[in-house]
């Protein structure tokens, strides 16, 4: 069976002119798949009935069921577990956030992930399967027909911003997460250009060169976390594979080929990275490199005892890269934590 949101507009065209269909009705299927983000084939009424039962005897359609819904206090966050087929029945989370009036989707790009770091939810839980492109894009879908009625006067009805940013490392997924952000971009679908996808990776070097040179352009965010080997190993053992100095190498190399700014992301933990001496350090790491740090206070994990970084810590944080460095910051809004949607929270089945 064909996963049709696993496909790119001109693969579905192919298809359709080897089943001797016509490309209108290819086309018209792209419009029922992302703008009406259709839940069945029946729902696409204006496709001949011989069109819909073509696809209903040779291709899936999402999407996902839907195994929990979360809705967060704060009014702003929702959760969706979401169930996928296979063996050991996999769930992943997607998170629907709304941000000053936009809507922005976390989607996950594996079920668990294998890299273990020690603060993480789903680095506590292991690693399941990379997702297909098709479950990441679903993720997507999901969300947009959550935010039905799309109507044109209510942005908040459009989901504007993807970030790849929930259960996985990404950039060891690397091919099925491509496919993903190319269905997203298509300018006759979810038209989320290079400015509206944000991928997050814990530090895969290989990935981050390769990136590089995509002709997908993402924005990058990369989890930093300490500003010395020794500190980032004991918090993100990849870095024992991928060292801080191999690891800035790359970044710059990114940013040279690219001429694009980098995230970097920083867990703010009481007494461990939080001191003036630690913003000094990444201060110094990234002065002069075309950055901004994110700062995001620590969220509480069964697995990890550390406390957040309190709110003065993490403003003087930011008044010492800006005054001593002239590297912007912004420190990320707790959002979701009640239901256990923040950044490093999501754990699938294991967290429900
Ligand atoms: N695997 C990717 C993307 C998913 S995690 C990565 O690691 O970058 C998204 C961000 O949340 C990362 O910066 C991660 O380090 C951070 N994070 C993980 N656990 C956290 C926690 N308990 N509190 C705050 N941030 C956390
Ligand atoms: Fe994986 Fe990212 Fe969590 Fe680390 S922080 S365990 S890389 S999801």
């Amino acid at each position: 069976m064909l996963d049709l949101h696993g496909l790119t507009r001109d693969e579905i065209r192919v298809q359709f002119s080897r089943w001797r269909l016509s490309p209108v009705h290819a086309d018209r299927l792209w419009y029922h798949l992302y703008l009406r983000c259709a839940a069945s084939f029946d729902a696409m009424d204006d496709l001949p009935a011989r069109v819909r039962a073509r696809l209903a005897a040779e291709a899936t359609l999402g999407p996902p069921r839907v195994a929990r819904e979360m809705h967060s206090s704060d009014g702003f966050t929702r959760k969706f577990l979401l169930a996928l087929a296979g063996a050991g029945q996999p769930v992943v989370e997607t998170v629907l956030m709304r941000f000053t009036g936009r809507v922005t989707a976390c989607l996950s790009s594996q079920a668990g992930c294998a890299m273990g770091c020690v603060f993480c939810a789903t680095g506590q839980m292991g690693f399941q399967r990379n997702l297909t492109a098709g479950e990441i894009v679903a993720q997507a879908v999901h969300v947009a027909r959550a935010l039905q009625p799309r109507r044109d006067d209510d942005p908040q009805s459009r989901l504007r911003n993807i970030v790849l940013m929930g259960m996985g490392e990404p950039l060891l997924n690397y091919d099925a997460v491509m496919r993903a952000v190319e269905i997203m971009r298509d300018t006759a679908g979810f038209a989320l250009g290079s400015d509206r996808i944000t991928l997050s990776t814990v530090g895969i070097v290989p990935g981050i060169i390769r990136l590089a040179s995509e002709p997908r352009p993402v924005h990058l965010a990369v989890s930093l976390h300490a500003a010395t080997q020794e500190e980032r190993a004991a918090l993100v053992p990849p870095a024992r594979k991928w060292p801080l100095d191999e690891l800035m190498r790359a970044c710059r190399h990114y940013s040279e080929r690219t001429g694009r700014r980098i995230f970097y992301e920083w867990t703010l933990i009481e007494g461990k990275n939080d001191r003036e001496s630690d913003a000094r350090a990444v201060g110094r790491l990234l002065k002069g490199t075309r950055a901004q740090v994110n700062l995001i206070p620590l969220n509480p994990t069964a697995g990890y005892g550390g406390a957040p970084a309190g709110r003065e810590a993490a403003r003087h944080f930011q008044k010492i890269l800006a005054d001593e460095f002239a590297l912007p910051s912004t420190v990320r809004q707790r959002r979701g934590i009640d239901i256990a949607a923040g950044c490093g929270q999501l754990a699938g089945a294991a967290g429900v």
